[in-house]
């Protein structure tokens, strides 16, 4: 290399001051860690991560607004308050509703990603976004943008992958991907303990229980979707730590922008193939 630009940027890898024109990393021994992909090409575009939290929440939206406009006429009967603004199951089928039938007759497998991003009427998308707007900012500060989205995304797929063994047929919803990070919340609670990982433990074990009774009391939740995302959060916040124990690093990001890859992919072929069927076809 002939010239490079001048100043200091942090190591992708372990955080620490380095120069630009290093070609490996004095403190960790990183190659090349100037490199752009190293850097995380997807998530290093979000300069403020809490933005990042509202844009989860405008796809949420945007994609109920379009289940909705699908087939209005077939909207859920207004008379019955759990199913207002509902869209017919044919939207949701189409954009990639999970379970036995749509995975078993259709080899929809990529709706395991998909219907986490799916939601039945304006109080299951009400009460969803409601927690994840709760417990996202605190995986956000103790995990760190690229562990949230991994483990937001992979627990989300647990959660449907169990409820698929369980057999159930058609499922919808993000709370199971919430529920995994209500499992890493746990998971740090416990393992950083002090005052303020009691704390912790006890009031989101709190949401847990509640949860639960919650799941029992209404018929139509997926307890097996819910139970699954909890699990597999606790289990990624181990494998992956947090911030105040590892600080991020590369494995972190290189994770993290393939799990933002594949829910961008997932979620654009939803939406395409769903405008091919309903109007070209
Ligand atoms: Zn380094």
């Amino acid at each position: 290399m002939t010239k490079q630009s001048k100043g200091a940027m942090l190591c992708p890898n372990c955080g620490k001051l380095i120069s630009r024109s290093e070609t490996e990393c004095p403190h960790c021994g990183l190659k090349n860690p100037t490199s752009k992909w190293k850097n995380g090409p997807l998530t290093a575009f979000i300069k403020n991560p809490d933005l990042f939290i509202n844009l989860i929440i405008g796809i949420n939206i945007g994609i109920y607004v379009f289940s909705l406009l699908l087939y209005p006429r077939r909207m859920g009967m207004p008379m019955n308050p759990l199913s207002f603004l509902s869209p017919s199951n044919d939207s949701l089928m189409l954009l990639g509703a999970t379970g036995t039938f749509p995975i078993d007759r259709m080899g929809r497998w990529w709706s395991l990603l998909s219907a986490n991003y799916l939601h039945g009427s304006i109080l299951h998308i009400f009460f969803n976004l409601l927690a994840f707007k709760q417990i996202a900012p605190l995986v956000l500060r103790e995990f760190g943008l690229n562990r949230m989205i991994t483990i937001y995304t992979l627990g989300g797929i647990n959660g449907f992958v169990i409820s698929y063994v369980a057999g159930v047929a058609f499922t919808i919803g993000a709370s199971a991907a919430v529920c995994s990070l209500i499992g890493a919340t746990l998971y740090f609670a416990r393992s950083r303990g002090g005052i303020y990982g009691h704390a912790l433990f006890r009031q989101v074990g709190g949401w847990v229980i509640a949860l639960f009774i919650f799941g029992l009391l209404v018929p139509g939740i997926n307890n097996w979707g819910h139970g699954g995302g909890l699990i597999a959060g606790a289990f990624l916040g181990m494998m992956l730590s947090y911030e105040e124990k590892t600080p991020e690093r590369l494995i972190h990001k290189i994770i993290g922008n393939l799990c933002t890859a594949m829910t961008i992919l997932v979620l654009l072929w939803a939406v395409f193939s769903t405008l091919i069927v309903r109007f070209l076809a």
